[in-house]
């Protein structure tokens, strides 16, 4: 699988770390109930088709990045970069 990197183009997927499912919303305080952090935790779908991931290229520019792809057929549909300096660029 080639993932695009935004920063150094196109790369093999063993240059990366997946860190999660880009769509799970954490817990807004330490307070939050409990079930909402074992939530965040532990819980996680298994979807079929487009799913929200996302990326380290940990072995090159250290970007995080949230993938579109689909888990039946590994195509990726888009790829961005995410961290404040890209949220800030596409205000
Ligand atoms: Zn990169």
């Amino acid at each position: 699988m080639i993932i695009n990197c935004p920063h150094c183009g196109p790369r093999d997927v063993s240059e990366f770390t997946y860190l999660g499912d880009a769509s799970v919303k954490r817990p807004t305080s330490e307070k939050a109930a409990r079930k909402s952090w074992e939530n965040l935790v532990y819980n996680r779908d298994n979807p079929l088709g487009k799913h929200r991931e996302l990326w380290h290229h940990a072995f090159a520019c250290r970007l995080t990045m949230e993938v579109v792809r689909n888990t039946k057929t590994h195509e990726i549909t888009s790829v961005k970069g995410r961290g404040p300096y890209f949220e800030e660029t596409s205000k």
